[in-house]
């Protein structure tokens, strides 16, 4: 797997990863102990005690049984998936039968069906925002925000007696920050960009580029995939410190398409451009 050290306005996120499109995707961030996406099994996957699965696809999925296992074997508690809800049943009994196989206890895992638009805690300053990504089956994206408790800036300079006054007659004088910090868009076409406009100014930008060629732009269309084209288009309007590719088709080779994809962002891109493509053994 790749690893990368983003420089972000919360501090250095460490973020590692692989990803082919049909073979296996996962982007790890241990930091906040999140996985997006679990496309094969992983070391470093089995301490993350979240795991987003954006789709149903087995490049995205086929990593959870061993995660779940592991973690049982290890006597590491309390692992949350969060699915879209059209799968919710299937990836429960994915685990379950996983673990009737194995002989053994069902699995100390919690699958939560969440929709476009739900908003959950994922542990203390950080929050997951989910929204639908175009895919040809239901497909969430996910932003992880970064969530600061500070005073209002008008308030600022006053005494703490004078705060302690304010805050006892019932005024707001906290308000929350939010930094929409990293964004992972799974599979998806470009549509997602226009529905969630958004995406231009989040910190860490993590989109699939799976189809490179000219003649490759139907069937990205037809599968709901992104095209090298779809960026460059769109690549004047990213305003993200980050800009990191996945899902490569195995159509192209790993050196020729990291070469393609360079020569043709790195001269009109603002972001700074990573790849996680990988060739998996
Ligand atoms: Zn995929
Ligand atoms: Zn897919």
């Amino acid at each position: 797997m790749k690893q990368l050290h983003l420089a972000t306005s919360w501090g250095e996120l460490r973020l590692a990863g692989g990803s082919r499109a049909g073979e296996a995707s996962l982007v790890l961030l241990p930091q906040l102990r999140l996985a997006l996406d679990a496309g094969r099994p992983a070391r470093a996957l089995v301490p993350l005690g979240d795991v987003v699965v954006s789709h149903g696809h087995m490049d995205h999925v086929l990593g959870l049984p061993a995660w779940a296992s592991q973690r049982q074997l290890n006597g590491i508690p309390g692992g949350r998936v969060y699915v879209p809800p059209a799968i919710a049943g299937g990836v429960a009994e994915l685990l379950a039968t996983c673990a009737r196989l194995e002989g053994g206890k069902p699995y100390d895992v919690e699958v939560i069906p969440v929709a476009p638009g739900e908003v959950r805690p994922l542990r203390r300053g950080f929050e997951l925002r989910f929204f639908a990504t175009s895919h040809w089956v239901e497909t969430l994206g996910c932003c992880v925000e970064w969530v600061r408790h500070r005073l209002r800036p008008e308030l600022a300079g006053l005494e703490p007696a004078e705060l302690q006054r304010r805050h006892a007659a019932g005024e707001a004088i906290a308000e929350d920050v939010r930094t929409p910090l990293v964004a992972y868009l799974a599979d998806t076409g470009p549509e997602v960009f226009a529905a969630q406009p958004w995406l231009a100014d989040v910190e860490v930008l993590v989109v699939e580029c799976t189809f490179l060629r000219p003649s490759e732009l139907e069937r990205a269309r037809r599968f709901g995939h992104m095209h090298l084209d779809d960026l460059v288009e769109r690549a004047a309007g990213l305003r993200n410190r980050h800009l990191v590719l996945t899902h490569l088709s195995r159509r192209h080779r790993l050196g020729p398409g990291t070469r393609l994809i360079r020569s043709a962002l790195t001269p009109i891109l603002t972001p700074e451009l990573h790849l996680l493509n990988v060739e998996w053994e």
